[in-house]
């Protein structure tokens, strides 16, 4: 972050902080929002620091210290607008575009606060005046760690912190085995360990609190909305409506299924399509060197990291699922 030293004096003199993240949170989002929120209290104690999404997220993420705290946009509009129109500073994390975090993108796009942009996504637009935007990171958790100690190296963490960027790097990392691991993100990690944080019982909280009937869904879906591609390395669930329906599928029950895409061997690019009630929301996770932020943004309206990114339509499944089916010859070559 070139201008470091001009947001360490904004941070003295501010008095109101947000600290916003994407649409639908995910345990990245909410553990480097909650972190950077810990870290933020804990020493610069003139602030006022509130953190607000753009919606809600998964239950399983909802035991975070400070999560009670949170506020979602959709649930308190006037309030979140108010906070967002008299902040100094608003901290932006985990996205690279305002229309990631939907209408509240409008609120945060006309305050007068100064924006601070930490984030791991490609192509990140202009709208912050200071960034921090490393694409080769493995989480915004991990570059709240390094924006901590670029602060002033001798900054400590608290076990709050390490607990909420703990959250942030095993979930955004697949429990350390994406290649965006590198021997820096282990020695966090090292570091983070050190707070006596239980990180048995993060993965627990995390990974092994599906409900009875999400777990069916995630039977059901193997079992009938899955389809390999053996002559294009690909495999696809496509996910119905009614299926959400009859298993009672809430928002962030779908999260970790593209992986199972992955598990056929042979496998090097796995797709999602889910027919929400609201959108047709698709998940791309690639093992090779075909870029699916590419393909996302070019076909299906999204974007994300060049091995995982998602997209989103407004038509119906089946015609995505067609249009998905006919693209494969096209990147062939590709998926290599
Ligand atoms: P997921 O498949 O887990 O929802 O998302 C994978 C990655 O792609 C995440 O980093 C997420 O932020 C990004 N992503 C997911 N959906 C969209 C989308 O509709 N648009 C953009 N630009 N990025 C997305
Ligand atoms: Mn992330």
């Amino acid at each position: 972050m070139k201008n470091i030293q001009e947001l360490k004096e904004k941070l003295l003199n501010s008095k109101k902080v947000i600290i916003t993240t994407h649409h639908k949170p995910d345990g990245d989002a909410i553990g480097s929002s909650l972190g950077l929120y810990h870290f933020l209290k804990n020493n610069y104690r003139h602030l006022k620091v509130v953190v607000v999404t753009p919606n809600d997220y998964a239950h399983f993420l909802q035991w975070l210290p400070g999560n009670d705290l949170v506020i979602d946009f959709e649930q308190k509009p006037e309030m979140t607008k108010q906070l967002v129109a008299d902040a100094d500073l608003i901290f932006c994390l985990d996205f690279n575009k305002l229309h990631r975090i939907n209408k509240l993108g409008k609120e945060v796009g006309s305050s007068k606060a100064e924006k601070v942009l930490i984030d791991h996504h490609i192509e990140p637009d202009d709208f912050a005046k200071y960034k921090l935007s490393v694409v080769t990171a493995s989480s915004t958790a991990e570059l709240i760690y390094d924006f901590i100690k670029l602060l002033d190296a001798n900054n400590k963490l608290s076990k709050d912190i390490a607990t909420c960027l703990y959250v942030g790097i095993m979930t955004d990392t697949g429990s350390f085995r994406f290649d965006s691991v590198t021997p820096k993100v282990h020695e966090i990690t090292a570091d983070i360990l050190r707070y006596n944080i239980a990180h048995d019982e993060i993965y627990n909280r995390v990974y092994n609190t599906f409900t009875e009937n999400r777990l069916h869904f995630f039977g059901y879906c193997m079992q009938e909305c899955l389809e390999y591609f053996p002559e294009y390395h690909t495999t696809l669930i496509a996910v119905d409506r009614e299926a959400l329906e009859r298993y009672e599928i809430s928002t962030g029950d779908t999260e970790g299924l593209v992986n199972y895409a992955l598990a056929i061997e042979g496998t090097r690019f796995g797709a999602l399509i889910v027919d929400r009630i609201v959108t047709i929301k698709m998940s791309f996770r690639s093992t090779c060197d075909f870029d699916v932020h590419e393909f996302a943004k070019k076909y299906f309206n999204g974007g994300g990291h060049q091995k995982a990114a998602g997209g989103n339509a407004n038509t119906s499944l089946e015609t995505e699922v067609r249009k998905f089916k006919e693209l494969l010859p096209r990147v062939k070559d590709q998926i290599v």
